[in-house]
């Protein structure tokens, strides 16, 4: 088995003025939990369905296992698929919807009795193979879709959103279960969402896509602490964003002017004096005070006003109001609000734990 199990190469669809997907590149290897992130309308379905057989793309190649599968139908591509819509069967019991894969392809009686015992018991739904769909709960139609999409064992396995009609808990809870099942099969899946939380819960690789091609692929710390563009920076995590002018230079850090306030932020590659750049620190990032320490020089450190707390549970979110008027977001995961509303805060944080881009226009 070659160590890369899919490559797309030069992947090209247009759906009339619309192109789809745009010269995509990627390698997804054996054995890896790989995600395709973005927001609606950017390509994923498209590409997901390409790697399926069930769209041929107008360029490139698709090759699983070494072999280019670009022009053959989905069934002899050996690739398992599994849908935001569980698609069950409403009239056949679950190991019927489970074993219809294995009906179509003529496999006999017994063994799809054997295969329907291993993989009931891996997803956890042996005992509920005689029940009707609308006699099991969201998440167990979720499990009887898997397993289907499992039980011809195939090399690799797709996914299409296959959460999203789940609540936010069986959503946490498949997710973790998701993953699971991954491991222990060793096979690659290739998981589709616009939700960053399941991206980065369950993935070891994440292709950040827009507009028909990828910003950025890499490992999801990656993707997290060291975005490649701002919109990768925008969309994954919760930053805040600040834009201004370079003021000052001074080694790795520049010094810019955000609506009139000093920020020391990271030099971006090439940045001159007078460049209009753009910042992103993530919310979690930043540290919030009821105090005004004696600031150090290497650091951010902002005077505002407390004007909301939202507390979560887990953590609570600090909405403070700067000296320039703008708002600024303080996650903080101690959870229990610490400074009350109308107070008088300081914010700090080393410039490094944020990003900068510089401006293609500045
Ligand atoms: P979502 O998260 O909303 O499913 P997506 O990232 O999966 O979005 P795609 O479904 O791949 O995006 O769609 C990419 C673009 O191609 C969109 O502009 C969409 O309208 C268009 N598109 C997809 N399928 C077709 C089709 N069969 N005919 C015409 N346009 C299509």
């Amino acid at each position: 088995m070659p160590d890369v199990a899919i490559e797309i190469d030069g992947v090209t669809k247009r759906f009339g003025s619309v192109t789809a997907v745009d010269r995509v590149n990627l390698q997804i290897e054996q054995g890896e939990f790989f995600a395709l992130l973005g927001p609606s309308g950017s390509g994923k379905t498209t590409l997901l369905r390409i790697v399926a057989g069930l769209e041929v793309p107008d360029e490139g190649r698709v090759i699983i296992n070494g072999q280019d599968v670009t022009n053959l139908p989905p069934y002899v591509r050996g690739v398992g698929m599994v849908f935001q819509d569980f698609l069950l069967f409403p009239h056949k019991t679950a190991g019927e919807n489970i074993t219809f894969p294995l009906k179509m392809q003529g496999v006999s009686k017994p063994e799809r009795a054997e295969r329907l015992d291993w993989i009931t018991k891996l997803l956890r739904i042996d005992g509920l193979e005689e029940r009707f769909p609308s006699q099991l709960s969201g998440g167990q139609q979720q499990r009887v879709a898997l397993a289907r999409g499992l039980i011809s064992r195939p090399v690799l396995l797709l996914l299409d959103e296959p959460l999203a009609n789940l609540d936010r808990e069986l959503r946490k809870e498949m997710e973790v279960e998701v993953r699971r099942y991954q491991v222990e099969l060793g096979i690659p899946f290739v998981y589709v969402t616009h939700n960053q939380e399941e991206a980065l819960t369950m993935s070891d690789r994440i292709a950040v896509m827009r507009e028909g091609g990828f910003d950025q692929v890499a490992p999801k710390l990656e993707i997290y602490t060291q975005p490649a563009t701002p919109f990768v920076a925008g969309f994954v995590g919760h930053s805040n964003h600040m834009t201004g002018r370079i003021d000052s230079i001074d080694g790795d850090l520049v010094r810019i002017d955000w609506n009139g306030l000093p920020i020391l932020v990271p030099k971006p590659a090439d940045a001159v004096s007078g460049d209009g750049v753009e910042y992103f620190i993530k919310c979690e990032h930043i540290q919030i005070m009821d105090d005004a320490p004696a600031a150090s020089a290497s650091e951010n450190q902002l005077r505002g006003r407390l004007r909301d707390v939202i507390f979560k549970g887990q953590t609570a979110d600090y909405i403070v109001v700067l000296e320039n008027d703008a708002e600024i977001i303080v996650s903080d995961a101690s959870g229990i609000p610490r400074v009350k509303a109308q107070d008088r805060v300081t914010l700090s944080w080393p410039p490094n734990n944020g990003t900068c881009f510089r401006m293609s226009s500045g």
